[in-house]
Order: structure tokens, then sequence, then C-alpha cells
């Protein structure tokens, strides 16, 4: 193990504050600063941008994130346990690093943040999740952030990238990619990660576009993304009947054949039928 700065290891630090991984809290913690750099630097040139980190823990990530520049970092854990060990960090970042203690979840990070913004996180991945769906689905698009690097299961992470035609294609995958860039540039074994999770996982990177992919309104896009899903296996015409007595019409006016399944149809697809519901 190296270190990156003049504070000490990882492994130290959580002895020194008494921050034993909980699994209440989703705790697998990242104790190799090699590695935690190498995840800040997937997250691209930090150099001019404000970080929110969500879940730091004992702080590996959030040196990392420090190490390769960050202008400022804001970091948001729930655990108090690991205020004192991200103080220290502070400490020896001066004015780069804030730390506030709270569920993310529950906290409005933009009035601490100035853009460009990245978001990195480790987080439990149920919470991680959320989050994503959330991060992707703002009011307005482009969204507050200008890329997101977050690390999953390494089957949330596939099913986030999937392409039509594949059994991860779904719901996740078209919410992301319809206005991201979203790639998987990094995958752990559980031996990376204090205690070992018992699955493989995954960073994702998801670059924000400047606007959607292909037009359609996000409300609709959503409705006959969630109908087509919820019965994956049946033909369009019959998962999407509950939608419009004229389904099988809005199908074709929309360039899709009505006997396909969901699960073949490109994300350009979905968004023109979305077009044509809205008509
Ligand atoms: N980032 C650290 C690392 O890589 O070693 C910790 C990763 S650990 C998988 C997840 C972290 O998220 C824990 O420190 C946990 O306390 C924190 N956490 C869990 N739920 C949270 C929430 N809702 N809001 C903020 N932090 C949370």
């Amino acid at each position: 193990m190296s270190t990156i700065d003049n504070l000490p290891p990882l492994r130290q630090v959580i002895e020194t504050h008494g921050i034993a991984a909980k699994k209440s809290m989703g705790q697998n913690f990242l104790l190799d600063l090699n590695l935690t750099a190498k995840i800040a630097r997937q997250a691209g040139d930090l150099t001019g941008c404000d970080v929110l980190e969500v879940g730091p823990g004992p702080g590996g990530l959030t040196r990392g994130l420090l190490s390769e520049g960050a202008r400022r970092v804001l970091a948001i854990e729930k655990d108090s346990r690991c205020m004192p060990a991200l103080e220290e960090i502070s400490a020896a970042y001066p004015g780069k690093l804030q730390v506030i203690n709270a569920d993310a979840l529950n906290l409005d990070p933009l009035a601490y943040l100035t853009p460009p913004i990245r978001v990195v996180a480790n987080l439990p991945y149920n919470v991680g999740t959320e989050l994503l769906v959330r991060w992707l689905t703002p009011a307005d698009w482009p969204p507050f952030w200008q890329s997101l690097t977050l690390m999953f299961q390494k089957e949330v992470a596939e099913r986030i990238v999937a392409r039509p035609g594949s059994k991860a294609y779904g719901r996740l995958a078209i919410l992301a990619q319809w206005r991201t860039d979203a790639r998987i540039v990094m995958e752990l074994p559980p031996e990376a990660f204090t205690p070992p999770p018992k699955i493989k996982s995954a960073v994702v990177h998801l670059t924000a576009l400047p606007q959607p992919r292909y037009p359609a309104d996000p409300a609709t896009l959503s409705r006959v993304v969630a109908m087509a899903f919820n019965q994956r296996r049946k033909m369009l015409r019959s998962a999407l009947k509950g939608i419009s007595p004229d389904i099988e019409e809005l199908l074709i006016a929309a360039g899709l054949k009505p006997t396909d399944r969901a699960e073949q149809v490109p994300i350009e697809g979905f968004c023109a039928l979305a077009r044509e519901m809205a008509r």
C-alpha cells in the first residue's frame, strides 16, 4: 500500500478513530490509496471542478480526489464516527474539503457547490441506485453535474450500459443512455474492499449530454418504458395496450413493429413512440 499524501495509512486511521465497517451502514471500505487515486482519475480532469463525494467513510477516495487536484470537494457522510478522520484530511488540504454529516438522500448539495461539478461516489448499492435515478431525472436538462463516477454492483453497472437485445437492457439503460454517455471504466474484485462483499463491483462513468439524444417528453417516455418492460416478454401491442386503444397505429407511426418485444427496441424507438403519444 502506498501513500499519496502525508496522512496516515487508512488501516491506521480506521483503528485510531474506531471506524470498523458496519454492515448496517453498507460499509465496504477501499483502503488502497493507489486504487482510490485510480478511481478518482476515471472522473476526468478535476483541477477546475468542484467534486461532490457521497459516502466518503474513512476518506480513501476523498484523498484520491484531492491528490488528483480537485478544486474543492464536498463530502457528505451519514456516519458521524467518520467525522474526525475526515477533519484530518480537511486540515491537510486547507480550504479544499468541506464535510457534512448528513444523509445524502435528505440534503440538497447545490448551495455548497460551484459549477463545473463532478459527482464521485462509492456508496451502498441501494443508496447509489436511488441517487443515480434522481441525478438522471432533474426538472431541467442539462443537470447540475457534468459527470457521475459511481461504484455499483457489477450486475447493476451492466444494466446501466446495456444495449438493446441483451437481457440486462431495460429501464435503467434507457434512463441513463437517453441523456448521458455511460461506460464501465473499472471492474473490482471483492478483495479490493474491507470487508469484501459477496459480489463483484464496477465503476460506471456517465457524462451528461448537452441535450437528450432524441427528443421526447421525459414523463411520457418514462411511462412508456416502464409499461413496456413491466411485461418484457410480451409483444409491445399487448404490453402497451393499457396506454391507448390505438396502440398498434401508434407503434407503426413510430416505426416500430407491434410484434416486437421491449428489449429489442432501441432508445430512439421509445422516444419516437413517446412523441406519437404526445401528438
Ligand atoms: N467511500 C468510502 C470508500 O470508498 O472506502 C466508503 C464506501 S462505503 C461502501 C459507503 C459509505 O457511504 C459509508 O461510509 C457509509 O457510512 C456511507 N453512507 C451510507 N449511506 C449513506 C447516505 N444515505 N448518505 C451519506 N452517506 C452514506
